[in-house]
């Protein structure tokens, strides 16, 4: 865990959060602003910074990857997108690795 990682403290049970789906290395929960009706967050449990870290964890980077292919299979979602914002430029405001997941409402290329 690293020290004051909001993400952290929420797969430590420190902060509440909306757990929807979990297993020993990725935790899927709802993202606390959704900018659409489905809006997860998915990461690794271990802290990574971004996915330039994540990457470095071939493990983790496969955990991550198989917890949003088993969330979307489960929710029987077939159109959906996934988002990682890397780098305070682009948006990133938690440093510590989320996909988001989005569905449920048409969306536009490029995004904004
Ligand atoms: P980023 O901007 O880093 O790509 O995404 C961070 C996301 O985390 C945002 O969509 C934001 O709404 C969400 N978020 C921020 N704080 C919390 C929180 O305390 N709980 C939950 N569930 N989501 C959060
Ligand atoms: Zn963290």
């Amino acid at each position: 865990m690293a020290d004051d990682c909001l993400f952290c403290s929420v797969v430590a049970g420190e902060v509440p959060a909306t757990r929807l789906r979990e297993d020993d290395d990725t935790l899927v929960f709802a993202d606390i602003d959704p900018q659409a009706p489905v809006h997860v967050l998915v990461i690794p449990k271990r802290h990574s910074r971004d996915i330039a870290e994540l990457a470095a964890d071939a493990a983790d980077s496969a955990a991550v990857l198989r917890a949003v292919a088993a969330y979307v299979r489960d929710q029987g979602l077939t159109d959906y997108r996934v988002v990682f914002n890397t780098g305070a430029g682009v948006g990133q405001t938690v440093f510590h690795v989320h996909a988001h997941v989005l569905a449920g409402r048409p969306m536009t290329w490029p995004p904004g």
